[in-house]
């Protein structure tokens, strides 16, 4: 028998409530044994769904007042009974709540305990565990949108799909060649084919998407650069004040110190210290062009800014220079002040090319759009089934492979069994990425990414 686990599912810090949840066969007992309803009802005699007001007690000592919430099983989260204490969100208040819940019988939950839990019970698959990971530290409405997504199911149905198929072909073959004697039609290699072929194209479809919808998920590192006064430091404000979004610090979610966080449409932007924002007020000179070359290099998008009414000098002439093969858009900033810059210059050298006002906003939204271009997150679509991990890439990949394998097992003429030991290396490396056959060591691996109380 699982033990009852407790932990605080809400962040750790002073706020107006705090939820501590409690899981397991004992989760109702357990809070009976600390909590006291004003009606006088015990927990346990409350159906599912139902809350309750009243006094949180350590050993006979008042610590709280408190709501608690009953859901019984398997209508809850984790599948099993579970008690959500809603009591006052001292950091103290708290610790004390969750340390006579512990004293009465439960045990301190994992990181991604109650998540696991849900998945074990058959609540989610793991792609939809996964998604909660995501929609907790979506920074924008689109990264939030497709994992909300995900979570309802879509990637599982899509996966699904693929893989019902692949079984009925798998199923058809194994029969066919296992029991000559019976009757059962002959595999046609025509629509053998067609099914392989399918499957792949969709896998395809999700291998090509992964990484737009990552940068959609985790923002770019964006470098932001030109010559002094062409109005970078006005540019980064105007953006930064648009939208601005936390950073947590979320296991898996952290990276580099992240200086602004800035959302551009479906695109979060990061522009960070470590980007040399703070010091790139002139690259070319300050730092020399062999390392500014490095930095822009290394970066996932350049926002190469240029002064309307300047005309274009040297700096500028070596900064366009080093945009070839860097996605980049050509900012020209100013463009409420006479134009004498050469722009037919500039747009022989960088694709994307806007004219902006950084004090007026005038242009925004076609920076926005070229951004979003040029990231490709202008074709990432929200609505459709997208691969959120690595872990799920490399899955949908295994798949791919093993169906290539077995196209070129059809085509070059080989026994069916060629074929049918791909096809299942194929359903098992799907059966793996919606966690219906997965190893211990992968659960742990995707539950140890989430944080304590999840
Ligand atoms: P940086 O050195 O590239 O960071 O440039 P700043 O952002 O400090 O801007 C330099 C000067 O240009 C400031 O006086 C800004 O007010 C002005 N400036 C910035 N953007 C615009 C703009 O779109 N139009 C006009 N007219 N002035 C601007």
């Amino acid at each position: 028998m699982e033990k009852t686990i407790a932990a605080v599912s809400t962040p750790i810090g002073t706020g107006g409530i705090s939820v501590i949840r409690i899981s397991g066969d004992d989760a109702v007992q357990i809070a009976d044994r600390v909590f006291v309803s004003v009606s006088g009802k015990k927990l346990s005699e409350l159906k599912g769904y139902t809350s309750a007001y009243g006094k949180v007690y350590d050993k006979g000592e008042l610590l709280d007042e408190a709501v608690a919430t009953v859901f019984l099983a398997p209508h809850s989260y984790t599948g099993e009974n579970v008690v959500e204490l809603s009591c006052h969100g001292g950091m103290y208040i708290t610790s004390q709540v969750l340390r006579a819940i512990l004293d009465s019988g439960a045990v301190t939950a994992e990181a991604g305990e109650f998540t696991k839990r849900a998945f074990l019970n058959g609540k989610i698959d793991l792609t939809e565990s996964e998604a909660v990971m995501d929609i907790i530290s979506a920074k924008g409405r689109a990264a939030a949108r497709s994992a909300i997504g995900i979570k309802e199911g879509r990637l599982r149905r899509e996966i699904d799909d693929v893989k019902s198929s692949l079984i009925d072909s798998a199923a058809h073959l194994s029969a066919w060649a296992d029991y000559p004697e019976e009757d059962i039609p002959e595999v046609s290699e025509d629509t053998l084919c067609e099914n392989i072929t399918n499957a792949l194209s969709k896998l395809n479809s999700l291998i090509r998407g992964y990484d737009i919808g990552k940068s959609v998920k985790e923002g770019i590192d964006t470098l932001i650069i030109g010559k002094p006064n062409v109005g970078k430091s006005t540019l980064m404000n105007f953006l930064s004040g648009s939208e601005k979004s936390i950073v947590t610090d979320i296991p898996g979610t952290t990276r580099d110190i992240i200086e602004e966080t800035v959302v551009l449409g479906n695109v979060v932007l990061l522009l960070s210290d470590t980007a040399g924002l703070r010091d790139t007020d002139n690259p070319i000179e300050k730092i020399g062009v062999e390392r500014a070359k490095k930095r822009v290099q290394s970066c996932g998008l350049v926002l190469a800014v240029f002064d309307a009414s300047r005309k274009l000098d040297e700096n500028d002439y070596s900064m366009l220079e080093m945009l070839s093969d860097v996605p980049s858009v050509a900012v020209i900033n100013k463009s409420d002040l006479n134009s004498v810059i050469d722009v037919d210059y500039i747009k022989s050298k960088v694709s994307e090319v806007v004219f902006i006002s950084a004090v007026t906003g005038d242009g925004i939204d076609n920076l926005i759009s070229a951004v979003e271009k040029i990231t490709g997150a202008a074709e990432f679509d929200e609505n459709t089934a997208v691969l959120s991990t690595e872990r799920q890439r490399e899955c949908t990949i295994c798949a791919k492979n093993a169906l290539e394998d077995a196209l070129s097992a059809l085509n070059g003429g080989f026994t069916l069994d060629a074929v049918t030991v791909s096809l299942e290396e194929a359903i098992q490396a799907l059966l793996e990425l919606t966690g219906e056959r997965v190893s211990e060591v992968v659960v742990h691996g995707v539950f140890s990414k989430f944080c304590v109380g999840k």
